[in-house]
């Protein structure tokens, strides 16, 4: 019997690249077809064929309070029965703003926009142009939307110029962005002794999410604040995954550390399209209309996305909202690293609030280096089992997972004992 997401995968591909929207979607890392999925409710989804899975992407990452949540829906529908866009400001807007400003001290003023990818995109801008420079340092492995400057991997030497990781970027782009090593400080600090004062901004996940989970180490982000303030430089957190994720206060609030700018995303959406680029007044000033930094949206604070968003805000604000997040998700990797070893399987997890990664490798990864030497075609056996299993992890070894506030002790538990199964099964052979 020809299953419902084989023929919608085969008529997708005919109008659509790939078959997908989005790249990662398409399992061609792990290979297999992509579940079409149809409704969801609190930690689960449904795909064409009927089958539920326990969910671990939450719409990666937006869905923390649960799919479908009575008050998410209900906000959106008393929005949308109001109207649905109005190119005109709402009182909506100034709840958000002012929401994020008091859950992330660092972020004085805000501006919506509509993706992640917009909102990096035009913190670069504001960074160049407050600072009139315009060299951008990242970090390989760290994701920031895909902005022609961001899709820039390391070059030779640490003052070569980057490379482009995607046809289309021109050359002469890519060499304004610099590219280190994640977790290198002494590398930050050689590249501002050489060229600090042509250095427009640092952009960093402070929690990494997109080579897998990988943490920063508090010496990495504090040198990088450091430089950044001695040689003028604006620091850019991407909080697009970590903010609202990891703590109410983002990963800012974990390390306790000031950046100039915050990117954000994902969560603050609600599973609509929000996110926001905020931090000091002073560098928010530069931008239209009051200052001479252009950025424009016209679905900028939708007033339905917003309603999403706002409800979303309010709800992640629970008493121990954050305790009980945080301890499903170390139940749940607690549980992942002992059903492996009791299957002899070398493996290792780790877990920062709602986030999670799980490794193919003896210990838990603290570089770039590390993370690509996990064992990818162990994890590509162990995606299946699971989602066999009904249980559906992001379809990459090098994406984090995402557990919301519905995944209960049940559904934790079930996920284990699938688990338990998963890691029995033989790896195909490395690709
Ligand atoms: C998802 C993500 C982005 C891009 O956001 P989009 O809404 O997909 O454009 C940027 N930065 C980080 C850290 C992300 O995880």
């Amino acid at each position: 019997m020809t299953s419902n997401n084989d023929t919608l995968f085969t008529r997708a591909q005919r109008t659509t690249p790939g078959g997908v929207n989005s790249p990662v979607r398409a399992f061609r890392s792990v290979g297999g077809t992509p579940r079409f999925i149809t409704h969801a409710a609190g930690p689960y989804f449904w795909d064409a064929d009927g089958k539920r899975y326990i969910d671990y992407i939450g719409s990666w990452g937006p869905a923390i309070v649960g799919h479908a949540h009575p008050a998410v829906i209900q906000a959106v529908q008393e929005a949308a029965a109001r109207g649905l866009s109005f190119g005109a400001p709402t009182e909506g807007e100034i709840e958000m703003a002012e929401e994020i400003c008091r859950l992330v001290p660092s972020i004085e003023q805000v501006r919506l926009v509509s993706s992640g990818t917009e909102a990096a995109m035009s913190a670069l801008r504001l960074a160049r142009g407050a600072t009139g420079r315009d060299k951008i340092v990242k970090f390989e492995g760290c994701y920031h939307g895909h902005a022609d400057s961001l899709l820039v991997k390391a070059g030779s030497g640490l003052l070569t110029f980057g490379n482009p990781t995607s046809a289309g970027v021109p050359e002469d782009f890519a060499k304004h962005t610099l590219v280190l090593d994640y977790n290198n400080p002494q590398q930050l600090e050689d590249l501002f002794n050489q060229a600090g004062g042509s250095i427009a901004c640092v952009i960093v996940e402070p929690v990494a999410g997109n080579m897998n989970l990988l943490r920063a180490t508090p010496e990495f982000l504090q040198a990088m604040r450091r430089l950044c303030s001695r040689h003028g430089a604006v620091l850019i957190f991407d909080e697009v995954m970590s903010g609202f994720r990891v703590a109410l206060g983002g990963a800012q609030s974990l390390y306790q550390i000031t950046p100039d700018l915050t990117v954000l995303g994902k969560v603050i959406g609600g599973g609509l399209p929000v996110a926001a680029f905020g931090g000091r007044a002073e560098l928010m000033r530069h931008l239209a209309p009051l200052g001479s930094v252009y950025q424009a949206g016209t679905l900028s604070g939708n007033p339905v996305a917003v309603a999403a968003g706002l409800t979303t805000l309010k709800l992640i604000q629970a008493a121990g909202f954050y305790e009980a997040l945080g301890a499903q998700t170390m139940k749940l990797v607690q549980g992942l690293t002992g059903a492996a070893r009791e299957a002899g399987v070398t493996f290792s997890a780790d877990a920062v609030g709602g986030m999670f990664g799980l490794y193919f490798a003896a210990d838990v990864p603290d570089t770039y280096t590390a993370m690509m030497a996990c064992g990818k075609s162990r994890f590509n056996a162990f995606f299946h089992a699971m989602l066999d299993a009904g249980v559906y992890l992001a379809p990459s070894a090098f994406e984090a997972g995402f557990v919301s506030a519905q995944h209960d002790d049940a559904v934790i538990d079930a996920t284990i004992a699938a688990a338990r199964q998963a890691f029995s099964r033989p790896a195909q052979t490395e690709s």
